[in-house]
């Protein structure tokens, strides 16, 4: 795992898979988001138990994407989420999920199954451990519930799914791509010297601004959609500095996608869609 400083320290994953991270303060521990494999999050915890003999205290869940929630029933410790996240897994058919997998990975998660949040909060909620303050706010954006979580004093934000680094991002039909952008600078405003994305290397503000370029081209270019097919769009853009050499390529074209269908479903534009 990557460290910042030596009490906080982020997962290190070469494929993009979603990050996770333990914070250790004085009272004890907070890991953020438990990743897709139950599996992974108890190496994660046992990771913990050969640095500090601390107990760890909560999971936080930034939002209730499964590979950010789904190894919780793997953590010995109660779930922190946004009100919204625990409504999103209750309502979240696991099974119908898990059979449409391959089958290796059906295996894999043949015992998995949610745990959902068992406390709750709706704007913020902050956390006292000691030496540290852990904020967790909930913003929206790239899903209706989705939250960061900020530890103080060491300036740190774990950003959840509104940063994407190195990675492209996952804009899906629920995601608010306006909130999005105008979360993402607020955020900058605050004195923060690290930033955790959800998926990629850890960095700093300038993975924000990247963030923030990233989307408000974005949105830009789904006006052109009206003109062009969505492969050209790709084809045309892909190159450009903000989105070439990002991982994950398949996501832009699958989000331009999903960015259309949330327009056409309220009812604007509707007519724009020519792919
Ligand atoms: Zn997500």
């Amino acid at each position: 795992m990557f460290s910042i400083g030596d009490s906080i320290f982020v997962t290190e994953n070469s494929n993009g898979a979603a990050n996770s991270g333990l914070i250790i303060g004085d009272k004890g521990v907070m890991m953020v988001d438990s990743t897709f494999f139950p599996s992974k999050a108890k190496r994660i915890a046992e990771f913990l138990s050969t640095i500090t003999s601390k107990v760890l205290l909560y999971v936080v869940n930034t939002h209730y994407h499964l590979d950010h929630t789904l190894g919780n029933c793997a953590v010995d410790a109660p779930v922190v989420g946004n009100v919204l996240t625990k409504e999103y897994l209750e309502n979240f058919d696991l099974e119908s999920f898990k059979f449409s997998l391959e089958p290796m990975i059906q295996k894999e998660l043949k015992n998995a199954k949610f745990v959902l949040p068992s406390v709750t909060f709706k704007n913020k909620i902050t956390f006292d451990l000691g030496n540290k303050s852990v904020e967790i706010v909930h913003v929206g954006g790239h899903t209706p519930d989705s939250c960061i979580v900020y530890v103080w004093p060491d300036a740190v934000c774990f950003c959840g799914d509104l940063v994407f680094s190195k990675y492209h991002a996952e804009i899906e039909t629920e995601s608010d791509v306006g909130k999005w952008i105008q979360k993402l600078k607020k955020i900058r405003e605050k004195p923060l010297k690290w930033i955790v994305p959800g998926h990629g290397p850890t960095g700093g503000i300038g993975d924000i601004n990247d963030m923030i370029t990233y989307l408000e081209k974005f949105k830009s270019l789904s006006s052109l959609l009206k003109l062009k097919r969505i492969e050209e769009v790709v084809d045309k853009f892909g190159e450009e500095p903000i989105f070439a050499d990002r991982g994950f390529a398949m996501l832009f074209e699958e989000s331009l996608m999903n960015y259309l269908k949330r327009r056409n479903k309220r009812g604007k534009h509707s007519d724009s869609y020519k792919a």
